[in-house]
């Protein structure tokens, strides 16, 4: 998620939390749009317009660029039936026709703007592939449109999925490498400069860059990449973080082409490593062509002044909750930029749907990490998940839900008989529930509820999930401060935060540079989305290397590798049952058990020695004398007693 805010132009309402800055602490019970921003660092630079907040009209406007979505398709999907949408100059009431083996004509349907025709085909299993054109004619007149049907792959290391096998690392492109400084200015894109030195400009950054460095993430441990979005965001401002796509087919080309999209996601394939891309269904960029040239009025929310969404997930499932609250968390705009999305409009539902599958049998890809959640229709995305899952059974999405308490978190995933008469379809959430633990564990004074008690306790309510250990874990990410700031840059607490992340269950997931310790407060969120030292051409240092990193970088880096690559040829930390005892001041215990091996993590929350009977221990520890800890190496007997020293954590291997 992430949000252009334009304090300047708030309301009154607004203006009072734009001005409170955010504190370095953490504050879970403050929902993001009350984090703030300071409006010096973000304003909008001259010429560049104000968006249009009040009704936009369904009048057509002249196309310069025809278009057909999607451009083409396969033969023998699970679901026969594609929707195309023409976008042309006043084609409303032309009449179509489509000539071609397997294909058949079943519904044109119309809209408010005679610049769009939606046309429904069924494509029979055994239609031939091969390119055809789509025929609209009128009073003699016969304009072409064409199409192609193509053959399935059917590559065997193709969509496999993510789970809490892999370990997940999250970049921004345009912060990661600048591998073709080619592509960094694009002429007639509205962005058309780079400044590395404005948090909201463009850097350069792109898929070249991701590619020269898949043998450094594979190094780490890395299994699978999620990436911020990729396709275009042809906006005037903040386009860089790509939550404002103005055209679903198309790979932004300050980024790349949709040809080296698949072939990253074919290298990363040849070389082990998944990837997770990132989409939205809730908004779009005010600049996305069927923004400028709206098909019917419905197609978005509508409101005569600009109207935001109150951010408020738990009205979507409190029984208490006025129509009022529940219209404008979903239905009012994330932000000014951000037209929201109606996808109750079936037409839209469709085109959204289908772009998601096109990309993934286009490019291969893993999995989907949706982006706002909560804030599109629930309804519609219970049966887009579905119509996901029924193309692709192996495939895995999780979706972001930035929400506050377990109930409401675990509400969006799938079979979890929560919400009577409704099922997500989601096997998977980000769980910030967890997140706000663990940074909660290792920054504040322990207490009976408080502390590290908030991950006992947030585990402890894993049986509000059918399957938790598909939930993604992760200790920051690019809406939220870094991890090694939050914890006041301690560096055992830092060990004991990725520690955590990579022995308890679920999917971990690493925020780009934490293993170089990169840090910095989400106040503004573009201080923490910085470029990686070295990933353009004459950087002072290159982190990318052992020689360009500092003793301690270095470290933190052998650190992280040591862990994940443990953790990757060990599936006790994997897949491996989880036992967990309540922590007992401040120390807490528990054991990753499998028929192979039995791993012990015992982490000391306290700024004191801890001196730890093991006694009650016993159920994990009976058969065992011995712990090898996994990173150094050092193996001990394990005697009666373990010592712990203030704010670290130890990862042993247990021996007979
Ligand atoms: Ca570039």
């Amino acid at each position: 998620m992430t949000r252009i805010f334009v304090c300047m132009l708030l309301s009154c309402l607004f203006v009072i939390s734009c001005t409170n800055k955010v504190t370095p602490t953490l504050e879970p019970e403050k929902e993001p749009q009350e984090q703030g921003i300071p409006d010096a660092e973000i304003k909008i630079p001259p010429g560049v317009e104000k968006p249009n907040y009040g009704i936009i009209e369904p009048t057509p406007k002249t196309v310069n660029q025809s278009r057909v979505d999607p451009p083409f398709w396969w033969v023998g999907m699970y679901n026969p039936e594609i929707q195309v949408m023409i976008h042309d100059n006043i084609i409303g009431d032309y009449t179509v026709t489509v000539d071609h083996p397997g294909v058949t004509l079943t519904k044109v349907n119309k809209v408010e703007n005679p610049n769009y025709l939606f046309i429904d085909l069924t494509i029979s299993n055994v239609a031939k592939t091969g390119k055809f054109p789509i025929k609209l004619t009128r009073n003699g007149t016969t304009k072409e449109y064409p199409f192609e049907l193509r053959q399935r792959y059917r590559t065997t290391n193709r969509i496999q999925g993510i789970s809490d096998k892999d370990f997940v690392y999250l970049l921004m492109p345009d912060r990661f490498s600048n591998g073709d400084p080619s592509n960094d200015i694009v002429p007639g894109m509205y962005q058309d400069q780079i400044n590395r030195d404005r948090m909201y400009y463009r850097h350069g950054g792109d898929l070249q860059g991701i590619i020269n460095h898949l043998d450094y993430l594979k190094d780490l441990g890395v299994t699978a990449l999620w990436i911020n979005p990729v396709q275009e965001n042809d906006q005037p401002y903040e386009s860089y973080h790509g939550y404002a796509i103005t055209d679903h087919y198309m790979i932004d080309r300050r980024f790349g082409t949709n040809k080296l999209y698949k072939e990253l996601v074919d290298k990363c394939h040849d070389m082990g490593i998944k990837v997770v891309m990132d989409i939205i269904h809730n908004h779009v960029g005010d600049k996305h062509f069927f923004i400028q040239d709206l098909p019917s009025k419905d197609w978005i929310h509508q409101y005569s002044a600009f109207t935001r969404t109150t951010y408020r997930a738990p009205t979507l499932m409190d029984p208490y909750a006025s129509e009022a609250d529940k219209e404008r968390m979903s239905d009012a705009w994330f932000d000014y930029h951000m037209p929201d999305l109606n996808q109750k409009n079936p037409l839209l539902g469709k085109y959204l749907t289908q772009n998601n599958i096109w990309w993934i049998e286009f490019s291969g890809i893993d999995s989907y990490r949706v982006d706002t959640y909560a804030y599109p229709d629930q309804e519609y995305m219970a049966e887009w998940a579905k119509a996901i899952l029924q193309e692709y059974p192996n495939f895995h999405m999780f979706a972001e839900t930035w929400v506050h308490g377990s109930p409401i978190q675990a509400q969006f995933t799938q079979n979890n008989n929560l919400r009577e008469g409704y099922n997500s379809n989601m096997p998977a959430v980000t769980d910030f529930q967890l997140y706000y633990a663990i940074n909660e564990a290792l920054d504040r004074n322990q207490g009976w509820t408080e502390g590290i008690a908030r991950v006992y306790f947030t585990l402890a309510k894993d049986f509000l999930y059918e399957d938790p250990t598909r939930n993604v874990v992760f200790l920051d990410n690019h809406d939220l401060s870094r991890f090694y700031s939050m914890i006041k840059e301690n560096d055992d607490k830092f060990k004991s935060g990725i520690s955590f992340l990579l022995t308890t269950r679920g999917i971990p997931m690493m925020y780009y540079g934490t293993e170089i310790l990169l840090k910095n407060y989400s106040d503004p969120d573009g201080k923490v989305r910085q470029d990686f030292p070295g990933g353009w051409t004459g950087d002072v240092s290159n982190k990318f290397t052992s020689a360009g990193r500092s003793e301690k970088e270095n470290e933190t880096f052998e650190f992280v590798k040591k862990l994940a690559n443990y953790r990757k040829n060990n599936e006790v930390l994997q897949t491996g049952r989880l036992t967990q005892f309540v922590p007992e001041d401040g120390v807490y215990t528990y054991f990753r058990h499998n028929q192979q091996k039995t791993v012990m993590v015992m982490m000391n929350t306290h700024n004191n020695i801890a001196n730890v009977a093991l006694d009650r221990f016993q159920e994990r520890l009976s058969t065992f004398s011995k712990g090898e800890n996994i990173v150094s190496g050092e193996v001990f007997d394990l005697g009666k007693e373990m010592v712990l020293p203030p704010n670290q954590t130890v990862i042993l291997e247990l021996k007979k």
